[in-house]
């Protein structure tokens, strides 16, 4: 009585990151189409031998930019714009993927550019897809051609392949109907489309197939449900037997629904829905599949095995045959291997397990499962000291930090007086014009500063040096600034790597490993900090630089600083105590800085909070719960100043609809905001809630290489008064500039002074 062991889908980035350099040779036309074709197949072919101790390894999960794409190529739905495309169908692919300019357009010059598809969020992680494109027209034409070699080379590998495809109904909820479309109407014809998939499959040896349906774990509409229903009926005599996979949440009011599909097997994510498993086995159809995801697929921690076992053998009992188990979700939230890790803290690393760390942990489930707790005591023994370990170090629990959360008061999230009063003191005291021009923090990281950086981490240059060199830059920032006539300067934020790893690095109860990467979008990376540990700020961490800048000028110099929610959503985070206490601990060290920053003369201090929105959770029922203490902690980040001391905020292009009120909590005397490609339209949102304190919404596009001309910004500007009385206004771009160039940047913001001065003429 074995249970059967599998995987949702596994990191595909490769551990040294491959597949980025390859994508990106390629794209610069560094190296022909066949080497990055074998980098991907010998990706497939190490990650599938990687798996092979499980029962069941997933393919498809590979793509060479997105799987969301690679689903919309298999079901033949092509944006109408690269439909009649020439070339190659990879060079096709990424053409929806990244757009084209007319410039590279295609073979013969006959394909001209394309924009890219929309890239959005993945449920609530990190992940970015290109959003599926629907209209009444949509017709879907399926080429299973890139599931079918994958699956060849799987079973010529020899492992048992289970294929992974995006559910039909996950689908469409995640795609955007371009003529307003109702995207159920073309259920109908996907489904066909899914059930010409599956029977080929099927023809292939195929016995399962795992359709993910992550939709499922979110509030539903009955039109919805209700195509559930239709689509697997459809879809239950295709061959092949389905595992529905949910996962990131718990079922709720959809696990009836769930459990009424005529599927073969339900996968249950059992890290955010263990209080589940036991109606979903009570439920489920005699027969059914019960597959459970034990391991948790979205953070780095080591799973605590025996605490596992301890409710899992039960349920296996219970199951026999019918239990399989599996990660929560798909391993491409998590690095690759932990093994590399040479430079992590022994300890810190000890505590760890990446997505091979995870799969090893499977095994060792399945084995005491199989054969009982002894067959693998060593294992469980080497997991019980890790767990226990962590659990009791020092370097997690730190009772100081305890202790000074218990100093945390109702009056510490309050600014003293409300906005209004202090918004006449600030007045008063930084004599401001109208219109008062800024920027959002950063200028261009240029190749010396990157040089100079890298230079001191490997030890070639002295503290000193890198020092002079960030001064250095600091001081060009600030006489760039000052000959471009703007009102309140920043310091450029040079010596930052990154505006959380930054942050991170001089906090305690922060970790950093190497190679830790994870896929963002595409090519991207991003190497999450791993916050281990009670946080605390051993001394100031931005106060030298500021200061110095502001020596520089007589001008208000804005502090800059990363708040405690951006830095959270941004890292992996403890699983040991709640994201909000976690949260809470980042506002205290923050709140420390903003303290120090202010006695040090600091007059404007700006408190970026670019990843406020997307840490709302999936389900609307929730998002109270994570505003109220979000919101808190940034109060408590920032509040403890003085009336005279104007608090910033800055946010990335959100739905601020969604979370405006919230925003207003804030209190911030300052928010910036990414507007420009909505044509100031995104203010309604703050115009129709009457948010009472000032707002720069950006004026260019940061994302951009273009330069925005005076009369472009004057335009929108005054768009932007038709919503936001022009007393409370602030001009300035959408986001930092570290990206842009300098010879992109001047002349962008000599346009934006030249506009701002036209404003206050009134002309
Ligand atoms: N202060 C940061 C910068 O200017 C803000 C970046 C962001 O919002 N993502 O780079
Ligand atoms: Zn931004």
């Amino acid at each position: 009585m074995a249970t059967t062991t599998h995987n949702l889908g596994f990191p595909r980035i490769g551990a040294r990151r491959e597949l980025k350099f390859a994508l990106e040779a390629y794209w610069k036309g560094l190296c022909p189409r066949e080497d990055l074709l074998r980098t991907g197949s010998e990706l497939r072919a190490r990650h599938w031998g990687e798996q092979q101790a499980l029962d069941l390894v997933p393919v498809g999960d590979f793509a060479f930019y997105d799987q969301v794409l690679d689903m919309s190529f298999t079901l033949g739905n092509l944006p109408a714009r690269v439909r009649d495309f020439h070339g190659h169908p990879l060079d096709n692919y990424f053409r929806v993927a990244r757009g084209r300019s007319q410039a590279t357009g295609g073979e013969g010059g006959c394909c001209g550019g394309v924009t890219a598809g929309e890239m959005t969020k993945w449920f609530d992680t990190n992940y970015h897809y290109i959003v599926p494109e629907f209209d009444t027209d949509t017709r879907f034409e399926p080429d299973p051609s890139r599931l079918l070699e994958q699956l060849a080379e799987a079973q010529a590998q020899g492992v048992r392949a289970k294929p992974v495809i995006i559910g039909p109904v996950t689908y469409l909820a995640i795609g955007k109907a371009k003529d307003g479309c109702d995207r159920l109407d073309l259920l109908p014809r996907l489904l066909p489309a899914y059930a010409e998939l599956l029977a080929t499959l099927a023809a292939r040896g195929v016995e399962w197939v795992q359709v993910d349906e992550p939709i499922l774990v979110t509030e539903l509409a009955p039109e919805w449900r209700d195509a559930f229903t239709r689509t697997y009926e459809t879809l239950k005599d295709s061959g092949v037997k389905l595992l529905l996979a949910t996962y990131f949440g718990p079922l709720r009011e959809n696990l009836d629904l769930v459990t009424a599909l005529p599927v073969h097997g339900i996968h249950l994510d059992a890290i955010n829905a263990r209080d589940e498993v036991d109606a979903l086995i009570r439920t489920a159809p005699a027969g059914c599949v019960i597959s459970l995801g034990v391991v948790n697929g979205r953070n780095i921690w080591k799973t605590d095995l025996e605490a596992v076992l301890d409710w899992l053998e039960p349920v296996a009992a219970r199951l026999g045959e019918r239990l399989w188990i599996a990660p929560s979700c798909s391993l491409l939230h998590v690095p690759v291997d932990l093994e590399g890790e040479r430079k992590l803290d022994p300890e810190i690393r000890s505590w760890l397990a990446f997505a091979i760390q995870k799969l090893a942990e499977i095994n060792v489930l399945a084995q005491a499962l199989a054969q009982g707790r002894a067959a693998v005591a060593d294992e469980l023994a080497a997991n019980r000291a890790a767990i226990d370990a962590r659990r009791n170090s020092r370097r997690v629990n730190n009772p100081a930090v305890q202790a000074a959360l218990a100093h945390i008061d109702a009056g510490s999230g309050h600014r003293r007086s409300p906005f209004a009063a202090r918004a006449a003191l600030q007045a008063a005291r930084l004599d401001l014009p109208r219109f008062p021009t800024t920027t959002i923090g950063s200028f261009p990281q240029t190749r010396e500063i990157r040089l100079a950086r890298s230079q001191f981490k490997a030890g070639g240059i002295d503290e000193a040096a890198y020092l002079l060199a960030m001064q250095a830059e600091i001081g060009r920032a600030v006489r760039e600034q000052e000959a471009l006539g703007l009102d309140v300067l920043v310091h450029g934020e040079a010596e930052r790597n990154d505006m959380v790893e930054y942050f991170g690095e001089q906090l305690e109860g922060y970790a950093f490993s190497q190679g830790g990467w994870v896929q963002s979008y595409g090519s991207r990376c991003v190497k999450p900090p791993i916050l281990f540990g009670d946080i605390s700020r051993p001394k100031p961490m931005t106060v030298d630089w500021i200061t110095y800048a502001a020596s520089l000028t007589d001008k208000p110099m804005k502090g800059m600083l990363t708040g405690p929610v951006t830095i959270l959503n941004w890292s992996f985070v403890r699983d040991d105590q709640p994201r909000s206490a976690s949260c809470l601990q980042l506002a205290l060290a923050i709140r420390e800085e903003v303290l120090d920053l202010e006695r040090a003369g600091i007059r404007i201090i700006q408190i970026d909070e670019a990843a406020l929105r997307e840490g709302l959770p999936l389900r609307r029922a929730q998002w109270a719960d994570y505003l109220g203490w979000a919101v808190e902690s940034f109060r408590i980040a920032a509040n403890g100043v003085a009336d005279e001391t104007q608090i910033h905020t800055h946010m990335c292009y959100s739905e601020f609809n969604d979370i405006i009120a919230s925003i207003a909590d804030m209190d911030a005397d300052v928010i910036t905001i990414e507007t420009s490609r909505s044509d100031m339209e995104l203010l309604d949102a703050f115009d129709d809630f009457a948010y009472p304190n000032q707002i720069g919404p950006g004026v260019y596009d940061i994302h951009s290489p273009n330069i925005p001309t005076q009369g472009h910004i004057v335009k929108l500007m005054r768009k932007a008064a038709e919503r936001i009385p022009a007393d409370r206004l602030w001009v300035n771009p959408d986001c930092g500039l570290k990206t842009r160039t300098w010879e992109e940047v001047l002349p962008a913001l000599a346009s934006m002074v030249a506009a701002a001065r036209t404003l206050r003429a009134g002309v």
